[in-house]
């Protein structure tokens, strides 16, 4: 009978169960793949980088035994990473990686540019393109401690992200979690510790990933048989940035896996960076597990910057955009808008633009009208009677339909998206949201909360109506 990689394979398995212990059997070889025998070279399929390093480092001599057993001296052994599902980038992650087991390829040894020496090496089993194996931060470069002005607002946080960047994994404060109001520069904090971590460490490997497209990979994960896939893509992870934690909440899936891609790189040494818009106990439907992981670090918080800070912030992007504005009027913007770094940028943004469109000169007057409608707009998204009457104009009935008592599924869906809605714009406590919104109790409004996150992670259309709303609030 002639041979096949099934074939090749399971000899080799049997050769290599008798030798090693079971536990590290079941764990390293179980997981592969026999994928194809083309002359004396069989393909492996193994579910991640970090795994076939670890072949590599630990089972090179007992993968080349036991294949030179089948295959003769000659024998050759490719392995496939495969991960293509396991992250949502357009750029696929399958690369083939070629090793002779007679030379053991290195990750170190792989990492030599094109243009120079590779082509001449002798070992021909290393081809070019292995070097391309990488995982792309998503990091952007724009966001860094450079443009991150301190302030006593924010100096903690910011000292603490640069011993980090300093020594990923190797301060006391791992997990760093930043936590603060939106538009107070986590998003921005975040980026700055990877930008500068692959500044200083090129070779590590850094991610940044919203909570929420973790989550959305982990349930496409699932649905598609790949949830050890996807564990692994991430326990390869040397600097983790996970951004909005709180949207974990009620999720108790990717919680769950989320401890333990944690445990894992935490064990290991490696650093994790986590944001979220409350402190941990402030955190609801949030497993007491992982709360109690993220309270292992250090907890930094952003505070609302102060007149000085905001003046400084004014003046740097206006500096950096080669702007110049009479201080009188950086004043006021600085007085007048306090508690949001990004209504603070956008106000200026706008003079900027007003006055060179329109050709005005900036004047305290048109500050006055522009600061006005920031201010107003923000007063705006947070009244509940407004969410009200967006999401009931959305689906075409009127207000009192939305709170009436019929449980009628659509009118069921307005009022629970209005009640979401509220909690998540709003600083009104469930018991307040439910009493102006049908006269319901708060149980009901939690209820509420946590049908639309389910839904919106399991359901298409739902997700629209979510995103939909959510940009008419957000004008
Ligand atoms: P968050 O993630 O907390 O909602 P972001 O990180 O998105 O906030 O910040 C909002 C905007 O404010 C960004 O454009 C960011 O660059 C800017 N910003 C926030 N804090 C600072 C700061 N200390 N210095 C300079 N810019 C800042
Ligand atoms: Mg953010």
């Amino acid at each position: 009978m002639s041979k096949t990689a099934k074939s090749v394979w399971n000899n080799c398995l049997l050769f290599i169960k008798d030798n090693i212990q079971p536990q590290a059997y079941k764990t390293w070889f179980e997981p592969i793949v026999a994928v194809k025998l083309t002359d004396n070279a069989l393909s492996i399929q193994v579910p991640s980088k970090f795994f076939y390093e670890w072949l590599e480092e630990h089972y090179v001599k007992i993968l080349k035994v036991a294949l030179t057993k089948e295959l003769g001296e000659t024998a050759k052994l490719v392995y496939i990473i495969k991960m293509e599902n396991t992250y949502g980038n357009k750029q696929p992650f399958t690369e083939k990686i070629p090793s002779s087991h007679r030379t053991a390829v290195k990750s170190q040894d792989v990492d030599i540019p094109l243009n120079n020496k590779s082509r001449e090496l002798k070992n021909p089993f290393i081809i070019p393109g292995i070097r391309n194996v990488k995982i792309e931060s998503q990091l952007n470069p724009n966001y860094s401690f450079e443009n991150f002005l301190e302030g006593d607002s924010n100096r903690l946080a910011r000292s603490a992200g640069l011993a980090v960047a300093a020594k990923p994994g190797g301060t006391s404060f791992n997990p760093l979690l930043i936590f603060g109001n939106v538009g107070l520069g986590k998003t921005h904090l975040a980026h700055a510790i990877g930008v500068d971590i692959k500044d200083k460490y090129p070779e590590k490997t850094v991610l940044y990933i919203s909570a929420e497209k973790f989550t959305q990979q982990y349930i496409e994960a699932v649905k598609k048989n790949n949830r050890n896939d996807f564990i692994h893509f991430y326990q390869i992870i040397d600097v983790l940035i996970i951004d909005d934690v709180q949207f974990l909440s009620g999720k108790s899936g990717t919680q769950d896996v989320f401890f333990h891609i944690f445990n894992h790189l935490h064990q290991n040494g490696k650093q994790v960076v986590l944001t979220s818009d409350k402190a941990p106990v402030d955190m609801q439907d949030i497993e007491q597990r992982l709360l109690s992981r993220f309270k292992w670090g250090l907890s930094a918080e952003l505070q609302n910057p102060d007149f000085e800070t905001r003046v400084s912030i004014l003046k740097n992007k206006l500096y950096r955009d080669g702007v110049i504005m009479p201080d009188e009027i950086i004043d006021y913007i600085a007085k007048n808008i306090k508690s949001n770094v990004r209504e603070l940028e956008g106000a200026i943004i706008s003079l900027i633009a007003q006055s060179s469109f329109n050709k005005k000169e900036v004047t305290l007057d048109l500050a006055r009208v522009i600061v006005e409608k920031f201010v107003k707009n923000t007063k705006r998204e947070v009244s509940i009677d407004y969410i009200q009457k967006v999401v009931s104009d959305y689906f075409q009935m009127d207000i009192e339909t939305l709170q009436s008592k019929t449980r009628k599924r659509h009118i069921v869906q307005a009022r629970q998206l209005a009640m979401f809605f509220a909690k998540k714009f709003t600083k009104a406590s469930l018991a307040s949201i439910g009493s102006q919104i049908g006269k319901r109790d708060h149980a009901t409004v939690l209820h509420a909360c946590k049908t639309v996150d389910n839904l919106s992670s399991t359901d298409k259309q739902f997700r629209k109506y979510v995103e939909d709303i959510t940009k008419k609030l957000s004008v």
